[in-house]
């Protein structure tokens, strides 16, 4: 008898708003759907729950996972039982701490979960790495049993979108994500990368927070757009791939998706995912619905991502090569306090972005240099900083 492929599954909750008794709801919805928590974590383990912290933020500007789906999470494995939680992420910029304090997290609103200080780090070695043998990871993740994803439904401008592969990225303690960029220096290198880390810590569940998500000018500098859903999966291809459906992104435009499944670690063929969407509002029952109607149903057409580009194999080198030699970091000149932030984060050894006569004027870039990493524009915190291709900007200046 011919033997089933079993597919993976991604649950689609729709929610409206980040009041807390929604997302609450959702979520036990979600994970429900899914399986039931038990599934996932025991009582007893260690769990690091590891949300999207890019930098210190206000929830509103939707840079961050919102701390309603935090704490709806922390307060889910408090209520079944679970003591040793607790929550964080290494930022690009700034603390984990600081992160938290910008969203409201405290320990009176975190039920029972501490804080984790992600500032120091443990080498761990990964001999089945297939492009990273090592990394350098916080001292939490090395000590968890278990760790609960929380990522957040963003654009990219390296990757296209960030979502469940790359927010274990996050993983990797403070600089030495910025010498990752050098290390692995294109954006298919790079997803290559974060699959070794997706496959080394292997998080238990991935939970998409797109109540809220970025388009634009992301991670850090783009414009919040409703999207009204929380995604939940273990496979974080999947996961992604049904967030690039919803955004109308050919998911095989994304490199973290491709590397991904090549990889191993899920799958973005739409006809291994199986999608479930609560039967209503109320019902622990799901019901299966097609790409297509979720698509319908749930999609954005207008959500702004990069959508150029080809999947054909050698067509995707090409234009990669093209990407690398084109797409260029620039600063808005009006926008620029000349905080030298970009400059702090450049991890190129002698900087590709850099202050010429003190600070009188904004950093400028030596294109020779850079590698197109975005770890600038990523940080910028005036958001003065834009990604695009040189035709991009003819047609800017014409119009
Ligand atoms: S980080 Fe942004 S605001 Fe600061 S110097 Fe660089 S471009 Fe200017
Ligand atoms: S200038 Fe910006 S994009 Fe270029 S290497 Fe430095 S941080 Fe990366």
């Amino acid at each position: 008898m011919e033997e089933k492929t079993k597919k993976a599954k991604v649950v689609v909750v729709p929610c409206k708003s980040y009041e807390d008794g929604a997302v609450y709801a959702a979520m036990r919805q979600g994970i429900g759907l899914l399986g039931g928590l038990g599934q996932f974590v025991k009582p007893d383990e260690h769990i690091l729950v590891k949300p999207n912290f890019l930098s210190a933020a206000l929830p509103e500007q939707a840079v961050t996972t919102h701390p309603a789906v935090i704490r709806a999470m922390l307060r889910i494995l408090a209520e079944e039982g679970c003591t040793n939680v607790l929550y964080g992420d290494s930022p690009g910029h700034g603390s984990s701490a600081a992160a938290a304090a910008k969203l409201g997290l405290a320990p009176e609103n975190t039920y029972g979960a501490a804080a984790a200080d992600m500032s120091q780090e443990r080498r761990v070695e990964f001999p089945e790495g297939l492009t990273a043998k090592e990394f350098y990871f916080c001292r939490e993740v090395t000590e968890a049993d278990a760790i609960v994803s929380l990522c957040k439904m963003k654009t990219h401008a390296l990757e296209r979108v960030t979502g469940a592969v790359k927010n274990v990225y996050g993983l990797v303690c403070g600089y030495r994500k910025a010498a990752g960029h050098v290390k692995y220096p294109n954006a298919s290198i790079f997803a290559r990368m974060l699959a070794d880390i997706q496959r080394c810590v292997k998080p238990r569940l991935h939970i998409m927070d797109g109540i809220v998500a970025m388009d634009g000018n992301g991670p850090g500098s783009g414009d919040p757009v409703p999207m009204n859903v929380l995604l939940f999966s273990q496979d974080p291809v999947a996961l992604d791939t049904v967030f690039c459906r919803l955004v109308h992104l050919d998911p095989e435009l994304v490199p973290t998706n491709t590397q991904g499944e090549a990889v191993g670690i899920g799958t973005c063929r739409g006809e291994q995912i199986e999608v479930l969407i609560p039967r209503d509002a109320s019902a622990d029952a799901g019901r299966a619905i097609s790409m297509e109607e979720l698509v319908e149903r749930f999609g954005n057409p207008d959500f702004n991502v990069d959508r150029r580009g080809t999947k054909k194999t050698f067509l995707l080198r090409y234009s990669e090569l093209m990407t690398s030699l084109a797409k260029r970091p620039r600063i808005q000149k009006d926008l620029c306090i000349k905080c030298g932030v970009c400059v702090e984060h450049c991890p190129v050894p002698g900087k590709a972005v850099r202050f010429q006569n003190g600070r009188k004027e904004p950093p400028v870039y030596d294109y020779k240099k850079c590698i197109r990493c975005y770890c600038c524009q990523e940080m910028c915190p005036r958001h003065a900083i834009t990604a695009g291709r040189r035709h991009d900007r003819r047609r800017e200046k014409e119009s």
